[in-house]
């Protein structure tokens, strides 16, 4: 008799192979075999270069289209292409100057699978915008690019990069650099948190981003938040458009679609939203634990079998009338409704030193820079299911951590609470963080006691800060949305705003904030806009129909 666990195994191995059947078939379809070169030191047999051989090879096994081979450091090709570490992993080096410095493993195996399809293509596919202002360089650029198993956020940004060197390998080389396998260069640039983008080693950028701001980032020398488009955009027809790919965004879609109205979801930023970057997810009901980020891969898997998601585009307007017009950084959409699900962003401390050693010990998600403090002292700030929920994150990969909260009780879940202490995670209660010192990266904190008035200093690697999150509002505001007194969104039991037309979903709505709630919200939004466009309530008001 077959028991759930083998029927769990077969069902595994059926897809497996059907991934692999469907990776083999793209890998053979490759216009152009890609060479694929792996140094390693000779004599070093270590974790490191075993695992990134196996992966090659994993890869090369598929395809003829793959042209592996392995050299040793200091031979006379590691002295033409100037190789030096161990293990580096070049793609097609006479042609495109892209190496990956380390192990391309977790996360990173999408940027490892990317860099194989594109240089295969041997084309980029950026669009034409980015095509522009690329042209404009006229002078090389080295680009280092520091990356983690763990980042999703990375490989979205690795494939900015790869574009742009196959858009141009006269003037562009990249280099992406497994924080892991290279902590002396992750030192070295001070990268304490990923992604991280260097040109001719001046940080351009932090964080993923769209290809426009990339290339941007990449003309300015220095971070650019936003594009303009310089072309008219192209028109879009459709019946709603999302703004937000979370959880609400997402299940929104779904519904909308499902109910037969043409939709499109607008995400300017990573899939996903907040729940990309929790470390684990153990209250989502049906998965007992599940990592962020596989929840989000099967959501967004999902979302995609209805609607058309935007990525990486951004809505700087929206033009409310009978029909709606939805501005973002690439073209125009026509619609008849939309759904703001903009979700929340990271809330700031505000003391001095945050912003100045944001990327250099300061960090606002532990899932993404965790690994590069193991082993190390940091501080989880906050009380609350967030700050709790990483600090456990944290104590787990080995990093020693220290809760600092405000006041003195904490105000997550009685569950998270007793894994703080059955761990004996260490709390320092009333305390405040006054100040963030260090010079290149963070050394101390300055630390205030609001009972006993005390100030101290505490030497610390890194300060993790899970204090809530801000509605992102701005649209909204722009719009001139009526807002709640605590500035989140004011709709009524259908999600419509104070605009008719705009619904709102998520955790903009401020309420409880759970991955199922915005689910929820995301759901009921969708199913009001849909029958308001049956059933026209305003024109019902009017005494229209
Ligand atoms: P939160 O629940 O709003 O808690 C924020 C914490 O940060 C509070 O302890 C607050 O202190 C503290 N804080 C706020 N501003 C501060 C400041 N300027 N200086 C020092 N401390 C400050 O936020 P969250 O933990 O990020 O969670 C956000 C939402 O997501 C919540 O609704 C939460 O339930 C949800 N969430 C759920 C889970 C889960 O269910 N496992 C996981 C993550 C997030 P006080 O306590 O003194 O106000």
């Amino acid at each position: 008799m077959t028991n759930h666990h083998d029927m769990n195994n077969q069902e595994d191995a059926r897809l497996g192979q059907e991934v692999e059947a469907q990776l083999k078939e793209v890998l053979n379809r490759l216009p152009n075999v890609v060479p694929v070169y792996l140094f390693t030191r000779k004599g070093q047999d270590d974790a490191f270069v075993k695992a990134a051989r196996d992966l090659v090879r994993a890869f090369r096994s598929l395809s003829k289209k793959i042209d592996f081979r392995e050299y040793e450091l200091g031979g006379e090709l590691a002295r033409k292409w100037n190789v030096n570490r161990s293990p580096s992993i070049l793609f097609d080096p006479e042609r495109f100057s892209i190496r990956y410095l380390g192990v391309p493993y977790g996360e990173e195996g999408r940027t490892l699978l990317a860099a194989i399809l594109l240089v295969g293509m041997r084309a980029s596919g950026l669009n034409e915008q980015t095509r522009n202002v690329l042209q404009k360089i006229d002078t090389p650029r080295e680009i280092k690019l520091f990356v983690s198993a763990t980042c999703p956020y990375c490989p979205d940004q690795a494939i900015n990069a790869i574009k742009t060197v196959i858009e141009n390998p006269r003037l562009f080389s990249l280099e992406m650099i497994d924080i892991q396998s290279n902590a002396d260069l992750a030192e070295r640039y001070s990268a304490y948190s990923v992604p991280q983008t260097f040109a001719n080693d001046v940080l351009i950028a932090q964080g993923a981003q769209p290809e426009e701001l990339f290339a941007l980032s990449l003309e300015k020398m220095e971070p650019q938040s936003v594009f303009i488009p310089e072309s008219d955009a192209q028109v879009v027809e459709t019946d709603v458009v999302i703004v937000g790919g979370g959880p609400a965004g997402l299940s929104a879609g779904i519904y909308t679609v499902r109910s037969g109205l043409k939709t499109a979801v607008i995400e300017r930023g990573p899939l996903g939203g907040q729940v990309a970057t929790t470390p684990v997810v153990e209250n989502y009901p049906g998965f007992a634990r599940v990592p962020g980020k596989a929840l989000v891969d099967i959501l967004v898997s999902h979302a995609l079998e209805y609607v058309q998601i935007y990525h990486g585009e951004e809505v700087l307007d929206i033009l409310p009338n009978d029909t709606v017009e939805v501005i973002t950084s690439r073209r125009k959409f026509l619609c008849r409704a939309v759904i703001l699900a903009t979700g929340a962003t990271y809330r700031r401390l505000g003391v001095p030193g945050e912003s100045r050693l944001a990327g250099r010990g300061v960090s606002y998600c532990a899932t993404c820079d965790g690994p590069l403090f193991r082993g190390k002292q940091v501080i989880v700030v906050g009380g609350g299911n967030s700050a709790t929920t990483e600090a456990l994150h944290l104590y787990n990969i080995g990093v020693q951590v220290t809760l600092v909260h405000r006041r003195d009780t904490l105000r997550a879940q009685e569950h998270l609470v007793r894994n703080i202490r059955d761990n004996s995670i260490p709390v320092l209660w009333n305390t405040e963080v006054q100040e963030i010192k260090g010079k290149e990266r963070v050394s101390e904190v300055v630390l205030y006691n609001n009972k006993t008035r005390e100030t101290s200093s505490l030497p610390t690697n890194g300060v993790f800060i899970a204090i809530g999150y801000n509605p992102t509002v701005e649209l909204a505001q722009k719009l001139g949305i009526e807002l709640t007194p605590d500035g989140f969104i004011k709709h009524d039991s259908h999600h419509r705003t104070s605009i008719r037309g705009i619904y709102s979903a998520g955790d903009v709505e401020g309420g409880y904030k759970q991955i199922v709630t915005a689910m929820g919200q995301g759901t009921e939004a969708a199913l009001s806009v849909y029958e308001d466009l049956m059933h026209p309530y305003w024109q019902v008001q009017q005494g229209v129909v």
